[in-house]
């Protein structure tokens, strides 16, 4: 959560969030579902890394009611940024915590009957019937009751007669392969699960649940990935718009002879006299280090004033090189700032240099980084 951030002076990198392209990203969402669904909007994991009191305050001012957070944490700080927002807490109840979730107006979402019964014997003591979501796992076999456990909990007044239904959660295993077998199966499963309870809210769709078609969106749809440009499918062009730049600043631009290795392990030999910017970003900023080039496998790219920069050898802790062989000196200089992820260079290709997903990258980016909020491509950041 709040972590404290350098001067852009100070820092070896800048990450620049753009707020109105997550806005433009959520509208474009909410154009996408069918009549009559709300948007609502995931914003765990400090809103994929984009700032949790920035982003819920931005999607606020754009009508989104309805915020799903996975941690009471999280879900404490959005409350002090929207007093008024619906927010619901994906991790569930925490043992010993229903007091606080019910003092801030915080909805569970009950994964186990655990959880159920410790919310329903607060609202008992409490003599109220405050709301909460249920979790039917229809497949993905991680939190949830199974369907049968779920019609028995719900014929069970003792148990789910003390507080308030309000909506029917699923979550996809399989979204972004939307011709994958078991995303009609947890519908069928979903649908069947819920239909004796035609008056509660429900919500299956994540972002790939949204470009799934309109059989998945139900009542509320909870995108999260799509919202910070991410890729929720993964056939296809991307339909949303970038949010998110990471620069590094160059610290030294190098000479290297043919035949010579750069870097930690000498994975890399120069085939030719190269050029080099050492760039000021490694694997501890979240640039991981799968992403290293080697004589056997390419890796990663950054980006420069239209010119691609392949990484080479492996990334280090705070540092990695490109190549700018064959970028004009005169752009490719000390204390420039190269783009590393961004417009130029979506997570979701970086991603498959290191063999994980833009949602991995997006979270872990930055934690040294200069931070601030504005347009991707004003002239200060392409300096
Ligand atoms: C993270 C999460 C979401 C959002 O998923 P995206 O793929 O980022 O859109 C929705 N629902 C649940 C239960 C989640 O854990």
């Amino acid at each position: 959560l709040p972590v404290p951030h350098p001067s852009e002076a100070l820092a070896g990198g800048r990450l620049t969030v753009d707020l109105d392209a997550i806005a433009a990203n959520w509208r474009t969402l909410s154009e996408n579902l069918r009549d009559g669904t709300e948007c609502g909007a995931t914003v765990k994991a400090n809103a994929y890394g984009t700032g949790l009191a920035e982003t819920a305050e931005r999607l606020s001012q754009e009508g989104c009611r309805t915020f799903f957070v996975a941690l009471p944490e999280e879900a404490l700080h959005l409350r002090e940024t929207l007093p008024d927002a619906t927010i619901y807490v994906l991790d569930g109840l925490f043992p010993g915590t229903a007091e606080t979730y019910a003092a801030a107006n915080l909805r569970p979402v009950l994964n186990s009957v655990p959880e159920i019964e410790e919310w329903s014997a607060y609202c008992r003591t409490a003599n109220t019937a405050l709301p909460a979501a249920i979790h039917i796992d229809t497949g993905m076999n991680r939190l949830g009751l199974l369907p049968e456990m779920f019609a028995q909990v719900m014929a069970d007044n003792y148990l789910t007669g003390p507080f308030t239904p309000c909506l029917l959660v699923s979550h996809l295993a399989c979204g972004a392969t939307p011709d994958h077998p078991l995303n009609r199966i947890q519908l069928d499963t979903f649908r069947a699960a819920t239909a004796d309870f035609p008056d509660i809210p429900k919500s299956l769709a994540n972002s790939a649940g949204v470009f799934l078609g309109p059989d998945y969106h139900f009542d509320i749809a909870r995108p999260g990935i799509s919202l910070f440009g991410g890729k929720a499918l993964d056939p296809g062009a991307n339909p949303m718009s970038p949010v998110v730049c990471v620069e590094a600043r160059i610290l030294m631009v190098r000479d290297v002879a043919e035949s010579k290795t750069i870097g930690y392990g000498g994975v890399e030999t120069a085939t030719r006299t190269m050029r080099l910017a050492i760039v000021a970003a490694g694997y501890a900023d979240g640039f991981m280090r799968r992403a290293g080039s080697s004589d056997k496998r390419p890796g990663g790219f950054g980006w420069l004033d239209g010119h691609r920069l392949p990484i080479v050898g492996r990334i280090s802790m705070d540092m990695m090189a490109l190549d700018v062989t064959d970028v004009p000196e005169t752009v490719a200089r000390h204390g420039v700032f190269v783009e590393l992820l961004g417009p130029n260079v979506a997570a979701s290709d970086l991603a498959i240099y290191a063999e994980t997903i833009d949602y991995e990258y997006l979270t872990g980016l930055g934690r040294r980084f200069h931070r601030r909020y504005g347009p991707l491509d004003t002239p200060e950041g392409r300096s």
